[in-house]
């Protein structure tokens, strides 16, 4: 049964996260992006895994009865290095090189804007790319 749930989490990217909270049992939010879920490690009657997710999208979890959080991933049928996104080339956010894209549409822009011929698609562009930079 945790092959389609494998396929799922590669077709939708890093998404560790997803990966280990939908093997988990009784997975309830504690806040932002932290969760508790039933340890898949020991007999575990009340929830007492914590989740949560670092802005670099790393899994973090302990469990309070002291199972290690190897014990935990390989009792759920992963590996720790399944917590970080680290391992997929995906990641959040536009890549180094699509800022640089972007950067270089803008330099184009501003020339033109300042030669007075930005215009039709050229600004649409250029008004995407400062939205993309967050540039005003
Ligand atoms: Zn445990």
């Amino acid at each position: 049964m945790n092959i389609p749930s494998q396929r799922l989490s590669a077709l939708t990217g890093p998404a560790c996260l997803e990966k280990v909270i939908s093997r988990l049992d009784k997975v309830k939010s504690a806040g932002a992006n932290k969760w508790i879920a039933c340890c898949p490690a020991h007999l575990d009657k009340s929830p007492s895994l914590a989740i949560s997710e670092t802005s670099d999208g790393v899994v973090l979890i302990k469990c309070w009865a002291g199972c290690s959080a190897n014990d935990v991933v390989q009792a759920i049928g992963l590996q720790l290095r399944d917590l970080f996104p680290g391992n997929t080339k995906r990641r959040r956010g536009p890549s180094k090189a699509a800022i640089e894209h972007e950067r270089m549409i803008l330099q184009i822009g501003q020339s033109l804007q300042l030669q007075g011929i930005l215009e039709g698609d050229d600004l649409m562009r250029f008004n995407l790319a400062k939205q993309r930079l967050g540039v005003k």
